[in-house]
């Protein structure tokens, strides 16, 4: 076959949707004769989003102005379902790609669509319209096919549904956008300022180039921009996914595209296991991200974890107390204990940190922290005391030393440690636990109530009492009264 005619591709354009000008300009009389013109034989399946099974004589036509790279992420929707996948995946997907063969979608990991539902092209009113004007016909763009964005980030107005579905089985013939497109205009515009900045956000990201030599994973690119943030705990290990969500249901309220979050997928994102476009750039924007942070991902070469550490380090070696290490750090000063504790075990075990978790230990360290959890749970519960134990401060060191579990391995036991650090309480929260237990133990040895009873008990000065008087009202309110009378009777 010689191909005379290969119309031009526009900015934006599905290579599926230049295919069907192609069919429909070029004057075949039935499809079976373009279909054997475009395809390789034996394969008649339009894929709408990428570019699969194209005779070598259209891609030729195709990359007449460009080379295969740049069709695959200017005309193809490789950048949505590729961009934020692991390296070794994303070079897996563009392999088949180039080979112009496979199973795209299962590839990229992705196609959240439920089965059940059908999805459609679709496309702006609006950018079809100018379509019309500019080039005489109106064609199928890529940015309306983003499957969770609902807004034109021209426009500001809502993509509409054509009736053409968007999996290729449902339909193998190319359809051209002209004629399926209304030229009568039925625009709804977005009313949310943020839903359309989300837009722009989005389109931005999309368009950019993907650096195929990325490998910095986006969960650790989010982790980084989080450090210091109250989603991120204070020495990095762990995301606050469910704050994340919740900020996330705040920052868009009221938005169609919240309902593709949900707090499972927060998590997996945030522990490597998901990398939905939309959702990273939802959560990105809501971060304040900026979009060309966000297409390069700088990451410093250290975790979160390994900065806070060299922190402590260096203050220590400055001849600071840990006491005035966790002050100086804003940290809780178990935290800097653990921290110091690690940094002498990798120096004396001559360990040299990093590979740890990508090696085979980390199934074992997951066992171990499914196996130890229980366990962990039920020592901070006797920490916080109860009738007639007394309270003890929760600490990584006090629950390692009751479960036998040593700070190097706690560090790597993810569930354990985000429990402990969930019930680190400020040292007038543990005062209050003293006093409840206090107050409990003068009651069941029929003492009277006196605040010098207590001051012997718990060696709480008048102020401390004061000022874990919130926390006693938040942890046994039954006992606001008693101790409101105790501080006024001081008074008198
Ligand atoms: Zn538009």
């Amino acid at each position: 076959m010689s191909i005379v005619y290969f119309p031009k591709i526009y900015p934006d354009e599905l290579v599926s949707s230049v295919l069907a000008r192609y069919y429909a300009q070029s004057g075949y009389i039935t499809y079976k004769n373009a279909d054997k013109d475009i395809f390789v034989s034996g394969h008649r399946k339009i894929d709408k989003e990428f570019v699969k099974n194209i005779r070598p004589e259209v891609i030729e036509q195709l990359t007449r102005n460009m080379t295969f790279e740049e069709l695959l992420e200017k005309h193809t929707m490789y950048p949505y379902y590729g961009r934020f996948l692991d390296k070794d995946r994303r070079d897996a997907a563009y392999e088949a790609l180039r080979n112009n063969d496979g199973d795209y979608l299962k590839l990229f990991g992705g196609n959240n669509t439920k089965k059940t539902e059908t999805r459609y092209m679709r496309y702006c009113p609006l950018c079809a319209k100018s379509d019309r004007e500019e080039y005489g016909e109106t064609y199928w763009h890529r940015i309306p096919q983003i499957k969770n964005i609902h807004v034109c980030h021209i426009h500001g107005c809502y993509f509409e549904n054509s009736e053409i579905p968007m999996n290729s089985e449902a339909d193998a013939k190319i359809k051209m956008a002209e004629g399926c497109i209304p030229e009568t205009y039925d625009v709804s515009y977005s009313k949310k300022p943020v839903q359309i900045k989300l837009a722009k956000y989005v389109a931005a990201i999309f368009e950019s180039p993907v650096d195929r030599k990325q490998k910095v994973t986006i969960d650790k690119f989010l982790r980084y921009k989080m450090s210091g943030t109250k989603y991120l705990s204070v020495r990095g290990e762990y995301c606050y996914y469910s704050k994340l969500y919740r900020e996330m249901q705040g920052f868009y309220n009221g938005m169609e595209e919240l309902e593709n979050i949900t707090q499972a997928r927060m998590q997996r994102l945030m522990s490597g296991d998901y990398r939905g476009f939309e959702v990273v750039c939802m959560t990105a924007m809501m971060l304040g991200i900026d979009m060309e942070e966000l297409v390069t991902m700088h990451v410093p070469r250290q975790s979160p974890e390994k900065q806070f550490d060299q922190k402590v380090k260096k203050l220590m070696d400055k001849g600071m107390s840990m006491a005035e290490v966790a002050r100086k750090m804003n940290a809780d000063p178990s935290l800097v204990r653990m921290s110091v504790t690690i940094t002498q075990k990798k120096k004396a075990k001559g360990w040299r940190g990093g590979n740890i978790d990508n090696n085979n230990h980390i199934k074992d360290w997951d066992k171990l922290d499914e196996l130890k959890l229980e366990d962990v749970k039920s020592t901070i519960e006797d920490l916080h005391g109860c009738r007639g134990t007394r309270p003890v401060k929760v600490s990584y060191y006090a629950v390692g030393k009751r479960t036998g579990i040593s700070g190097y391995q706690l560090e790597r036991m993810k569930k354990c440690n985000r429990v402990i650090e969930d019930n680190i309480e400020p040292a007038e929260k543990y005062n209050a636990r003293k006093v409840i237990w206090a107050l409990d133990r003068l009651e069941e040895e029929n003492k009277p109530i006196m605040l010098w009873r207590l001051h012997d008990l718990v060696k709480l000065e008048r102020k401390e009492l004061v000022e874990a008087f919130p926390y006693i009202k938040q942890i046994e309110p039954n006992k606001v009264e008693i101790i409101k009378e105790l501080l006024y009777m001081e008074d008198k």
